[in-house]
């Protein structure tokens, strides 16, 4: 901490990165650490390796953030190569980065690592990795506190991070939601974040294709196999376009299937064309992280995580059912 303290104290170039199709802890954390950064003095990039859902759009500084593709790769390479530190925000697995892992992983630049998932396989020289925070801006609401720093985190910061600590706790019903979360809630609330507009932003901007994607999906393609106490959605590429899908439309589609009475373990796997991406999420002790490291070449956390397939969408459904049987005793006996 005093090291990073002292780092800190100079005007530095500052690169913060985050992981493949960010989602609100990924991006908000990446925008309120750019804001804190920025008050202190620094120069700030933010870069994204893809585009990222609308309803993320909203957020403070957003039209600053840099969004890999093939046409600005030598930007982000001289952008990388100048910087003093490189910040990985909500990842710590380079191969999170995917196109743009090569350049982050090979920049021998001092690394500050803030992450709550899962094994962690990013060496730091600041290393804030915590499994038990609930969301990456948690951590990144203690960093700032720990650095002295409280009284920088204003509205445009504490919108981002409260993102962040809203969509990673499930709107604070996860387990990770432990009373300091709730206080660090209520310190954004004092600090003056309108959090009914956070939410709104968030949750209630469906387009129109998106909800009637949802109703088809959730009667069409759920599958519910109550004997293995699994439930779980298939999406085709031709699905996707039929209901001209956009990035984060297909988000949180997984849950429905897990708030199905009874249901431990929830799958959505969705054809992406150049390859499969699956999400799960259980309850109690089924550990999808280990079910998706295993089995998917992913990650994440104990009851929720994701992963991918280079099967095509029928043999993938295929692997997983077989998967489940094998793991039925261990379903059956789950306690929640
Ligand atoms: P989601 O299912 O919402 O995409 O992701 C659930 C959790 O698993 C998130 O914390 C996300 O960062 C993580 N995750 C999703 N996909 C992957 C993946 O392919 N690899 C790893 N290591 N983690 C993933
Ligand atoms: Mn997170």
């Amino acid at each position: 901490m005093s090291q990073l303290k002292e780092f800190l104290s100079k005007p530095h170039k500052i690169v913060i990165t985050t992981h493949y199709k960010p989602d609100a802890d990924a991006i908000g954390s990446s925008l309120g650490l750019a804001a804190y950064l920025k008050k202190l003095g620094h120069q700030v990039q933010v870069i994204s390796p893809s585009d990222y859902p609308k309803f993320l759009h909203w957020l403070p500084d957003n039209e600053e953030v840099l969004i890999y593709d093939k046409n600005n790769e030598k930007t982000i390479e001289n952008l990388v190569h100048q910087a003093d530190l490189i910040c990985c925000l909500d990842f710590s697995c380079y191969g999170r980065l995917e196109a743009i892992a090569p350049i982050f992983e090979n920049a021998q630049k001092d690394v500050l690592l803030i992450d709550h998932h899962i094994n962690p396989s990013i060496t730091a020289k600041y290393n804030f990795h915590n499994v038990q925070a609930a969301a990456t801006a948690q951590l990144i609401y203690e960093l700032i506190v720990a650095l002295g720093d409280k009284d920088k985190i204003d509205v445009q910061v504490g919108e981002c991070l409260y993102a962040g600590i809203l969509t990673d706790t499930g709107s604070f019903k996860h387990p990770c939601t432990t009373k300091k979360v709730h206080l660090i809630a209520g310190e954004l609330i004092d600090i003056g974040v309108n959090t009914t507009k956070v939410h709104n932003r968030i949750y209630d901007n469906n387009s129109e294709e998106r909800l009637r994607f949802l109703g088809y999906v959730l009667c069409k393609k759920l599958k519910v196999l109550p004997e293995y106490r699994v439930a779980y959605i298939t999406v085709s590429a031709e699905e996707l376009r039929r209901f001209h899908s956009q990035t984060g439309d297909t988000e949180g589609v997984v849950n429905y299937a897990l708030s199905i009475e009874g249901i431990v373990l929830a799958a959505i796997m969705i054809d992406r064309t150049e390859n499969v991406k699956l999400s799960f999420r259980s309850v109690g002790d089924f550990s999808v992280n280990d079910f998706a490291k295993e089995y998917f070449n992913g990650g994440g956390h104990k009851n929720a995580a994701g992963g991918s397939s280079t099967l095509n969408l029928e043999e993938t459904e295929q692997k997983f059912l077989e998967l489940v049987k094998q793991h039925k005793e261990q379903l059956l006996q789950t306690q929640f």
